[in-house]
């Protein structure tokens, strides 16, 4: 079986990049793929308790794909919802862009 950890870092990575480059003002067929991405990792990924769990939460939390703030906010608290449960630290989500984005401030 995968190695769970990994594959969350590299998920994380690939996820949390994807949203810090969505356009503010996404293309119809921009928002529609990237909720089918979304859409398609509690049938997909490979880690099946985190798959269910995360389909769990995007019943209470639908994805928001309306534009870059919005769509790394939402990912940003989806992530920190698993640090929770797994006891991790929570991430200050406003550091999001300096993380994913536009580095540390000089
Ligand atoms: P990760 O949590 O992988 O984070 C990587 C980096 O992202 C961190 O170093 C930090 O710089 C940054 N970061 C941290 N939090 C945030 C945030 N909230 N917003 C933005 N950036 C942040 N593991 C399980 O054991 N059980 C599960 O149920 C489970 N569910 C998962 C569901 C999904 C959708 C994914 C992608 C992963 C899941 N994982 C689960 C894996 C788990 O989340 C971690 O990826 C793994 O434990 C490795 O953790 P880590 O401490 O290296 O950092």
């Amino acid at each position: 079986p995968p190695d769970v950890e990994q594959l969350g870092r590299a998920t994380w990575t690939f996820l949390h990049t994807t949203a810090a480059y969505y356009p503010e003002r996404p293309t119809p067929n921009q928002r529609a793929n990237m909720l089918n991405l979304l859409h398609s990792l509690p049938i997909l990924y490979p880690c099946s308790h985190c798959a269910s769990h995360l389909g769990e939460v995007m019943k209470t939390n639908p994805p928001d794909v309306s534009g870059q703030f919005a769509l790394s906010r939402w990912l940003c608290e989806r992530h920190n919802e698993v640090n929770e449960r797994l006891g991790k630290k929570l991430f200050d989500c406003s550091k999001t862009d300096e993380r994913w984005k536009d580095g540390p401030p000089d």
